[in-house]
């Protein structure tokens, strides 16, 4: 899962990043209003962390340039202490969630968890599919009740694929699921990472779509 967090405060940009980064997620980081519309317009996000009080382009605007470019990822806003006209703004430009400056980090995770799970329909922190259950909490993976042992990249790719069960994933998706966008990227270690997730996995689970990229296959719920 990848979460783009945009704030001006480095410290709490940086805190956000580790929190983020801790929790299993790929994380990138915009400090200005422009450059973090451009990555929210431009790259396909999970989830977003949205500060209000921005330089360059106010938090409120960057929300409403991509809600009517008809970006509907999850943005969560982070407003002042008080000001509860901002938070009414922001909700009326379509953020799905607030927290209040200062906050707790568990808070602000917990929220994110929500609201990527909202997103895929879920109301329970447990995605289900056949014999695999992953715990979006605890970031553990269980097969027939066994406790599976997964690398953070191994995880990352399953749990990106068991929230879209049946659906075909491009390897440029998982790609982005993998790194964030300032770091070295090669697609050719998807294959390597998809292979190692089948010699631990049912090898019927992830398919091959051939010329598209992969897809996990069995019952959901
Ligand atoms: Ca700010």
């Amino acid at each position: 899962m990848r979460i783009l967090v945009v704030e001006d405060e480095l410290t709490l940009a940086s805190q956000l990043r580790t929190a983020l980064a801790e929790a299993g997620y790929v994380v990138d980081v915009a400090v200005d209003g422009q450059d973090g519309h451009f990555l929210g317009a431009e790259e396909n996000f999970d989830a977003v962390v949205l500060d209000l009080g921005l330089p360059l382009l106010d938090g409120i605007s960057v929300l409403r340039r991509w809600r009517s470019a008809g970006r509907d990822m999850p943005v969560l806003i982070l407003t002042a202490r008080g000001d509860w006209h901002e938070r009414v703004a922001g909700i009326d430009a379509g953020a799905d969630d607030y927290l209040t400056k200062p906050f707790h980090m568990e808070e602000l995770l917990a929220r994110v968890r929500a609201l990527i799970r909202r997103a895929h329909g879920k109301s329970s922190n447990e995605i289900v599919c056949g014999p695999l259950v992953l715990d979006t909490r605890s970031a553990r993976v269980h097969l027939d009740g066994q406790p599976v042992t997964l690398t953070s990249h191994e995880f990352k790719l399953l749990a990106y694929l068991m929230h879209r069960p049946g659906q075909v994933v491009s390897r440029s998706e998982l790609v982005d699921q993998l790194y964030a966008l300032d770091s070295d990227r090669d697609s050719n270690t998807i294959e390597v990472f998809i292979g190692r997730l089948r010699k631990k996995l049912p090898a019927e689970l992830i398919e091959t779509v051939r010329g598209l990229g992969y897809r996990l296959n069995g019952p959901t719920s």
